[in-house]
Protein backbone atom coordinates (compact mmCIF):
# COMPACT_ATOMS: atom_id res chain seq x y z
CA UNK A 1 0.00 0.00 0.00
CA UNK A 2 0.82 3.38 -0.64
CA UNK A 3 2.10 5.48 2.00
CA UNK A 4 0.40 9.19 1.98
CA UNK A 5 2.61 11.99 3.44
CA UNK A 6 -1.13 13.81 4.05
CA UNK A 7 -0.87 15.00 7.55
CA UNK A 8 -3.15 17.36 9.55
CA UNK A 9 -1.25 20.61 10.28
CA UNK A 10 -2.37 20.71 14.14
CA UNK A 11 -0.13 18.97 16.03
CA UNK A 12 -2.40 16.61 18.32
CA UNK A 13 -3.88 15.85 15.72
CA UNK A 14 -2.87 11.63 14.77
CA UNK A 15 -5.52 11.30 12.22
CA UNK A 16 -4.57 7.87 11.55
CA UNK A 17 -6.07 6.88 14.53
CA UNK A 18 -9.55 7.74 12.95
CA UNK A 19 -9.16 6.10 9.76
CA UNK A 20 -10.98 3.18 10.96
CA UNK A 21 -13.67 4.84 12.76
CA UNK A 22 -14.30 7.44 10.15
CA UNK A 23 -13.04 8.85 6.91
CA UNK A 24 -10.81 12.06 7.52
CA UNK A 25 -11.39 15.00 4.58
CA UNK A 26 -8.37 17.24 5.19
CA UNK A 27 -8.71 20.69 4.18
CA UNK A 28 -6.12 23.06 2.27
CA UNK A 29 -6.23 27.26 4.21
CA UNK A 30 -8.49 29.71 2.13
CA UNK A 31 -6.12 32.20 1.64
CA UNK A 32 -8.50 34.52 2.82
CA UNK A 33 -8.50 33.46 6.10
CA UNK A 34 -5.26 32.28 6.59
CA UNK A 35 -4.94 35.39 8.80
CA UNK A 36 -8.18 34.26 11.03
CA UNK A 37 -7.04 30.65 11.20
CA UNK A 38 -3.54 31.88 12.56
CA UNK A 39 -5.17 33.45 15.11
CA UNK A 40 -7.28 30.72 16.73
CA UNK A 41 -4.66 27.80 15.83
CA UNK A 42 -2.04 27.52 19.06
CA UNK A 43 0.64 25.99 16.85
CA UNK A 44 2.53 28.44 15.00
CA UNK A 45 3.84 28.79 11.38
CA UNK A 46 0.28 28.04 9.50
CA UNK A 47 0.75 27.84 5.59
CA UNK A 48 -1.03 28.66 2.96
CA UNK A 49 -0.43 25.01 1.98
CA UNK A 50 -0.79 23.47 5.69
CA UNK A 51 -3.91 21.25 5.89
CA UNK A 52 -6.18 20.65 8.54
CA UNK A 53 -8.69 17.62 9.11
CA UNK A 54 -12.49 17.77 9.07
CA UNK A 55 -12.48 16.62 12.84
CA UNK A 56 -11.92 20.70 13.86
CA UNK A 57 -14.63 21.91 11.96
CA UNK A 58 -17.88 21.95 13.24
CA UNK A 59 -20.75 20.29 10.81
CA UNK A 60 -22.79 23.49 9.78
CA UNK A 61 -19.26 24.74 8.67
CA UNK A 62 -18.55 22.09 6.04
CA UNK A 63 -20.54 21.82 2.67
CA UNK A 64 -20.58 17.57 2.37
CA UNK A 65 -23.22 18.33 -0.82
CA UNK A 66 -26.32 20.60 -1.81
CA UNK A 67 -29.62 19.48 -1.91
CA UNK A 68 -31.45 19.69 -5.40
CA UNK A 69 -35.54 19.65 -5.14
CA UNK A 70 -35.49 17.68 -1.63
CA UNK A 71 -32.38 15.41 -3.43
CA UNK A 72 -29.19 15.35 -1.16
CA UNK A 73 -26.14 15.23 -3.80
CA UNK A 74 -22.79 14.59 -1.83
CA UNK A 75 -20.17 16.39 -3.38
CA UNK A 76 -16.89 14.23 -4.25
CA UNK A 77 -14.88 16.37 -2.50
CA UNK A 78 -16.29 18.40 0.65
CA UNK A 79 -15.63 21.84 0.83
CA UNK A 80 -15.68 24.46 3.07
CA UNK A 81 -17.95 27.20 4.22
CA UNK A 82 -16.37 31.03 3.23
CA UNK A 83 -14.85 32.56 6.33
CA UNK A 84 -15.36 28.55 8.21
CA UNK A 85 -12.99 28.74 10.87
CA UNK A 86 -11.56 25.70 12.56
CA UNK A 87 -12.83 25.63 16.21
CA UNK A 88 -12.60 22.06 17.39
CA UNK A 89 -9.23 20.10 19.20
CA UNK A 90 -7.26 22.82 18.14
CA UNK A 91 -4.31 21.56 20.53
CA UNK A 92 -4.34 23.54 23.54
CA UNK A 93 -1.74 23.46 26.25
CA UNK A 94 -4.57 23.25 28.50
CA UNK A 95 -2.96 19.80 29.77
CA UNK A 96 -5.34 17.16 29.91
CA UNK A 97 -5.38 14.65 27.43
CA UNK A 98 -8.70 12.88 27.30
CA UNK A 99 -11.12 15.46 28.29
CA UNK A 100 -14.31 15.30 25.82
CA UNK A 101 -14.43 18.33 23.88
CA UNK A 102 -17.81 18.72 24.44
CA UNK A 103 -17.73 19.92 28.20
CA UNK A 104 -16.01 22.76 27.96
CA UNK A 105 -15.87 26.17 29.77
CA UNK A 106 -17.33 29.36 28.80
CA UNK A 107 -15.04 31.29 30.76
CA UNK A 108 -12.19 30.48 31.62
CA UNK A 109 -11.02 33.70 34.22
CA UNK A 110 -13.61 32.39 37.48
CA UNK A 111 -11.18 30.35 38.80
CA UNK A 112 -11.16 30.95 42.59
ZN1 LIG B 1 -6.68 17.25 12.44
Amino acid sequence: MGRKTKRCFISDCYVQKDKENKEVVFFSVPSLSLKAWQEVIPKCGLLPTSKLCSRHFEEADVIKGRVIQDIFYPYGRWRLKAGAIPKLLLGTSNGSRSSSANARPKSQSNVV
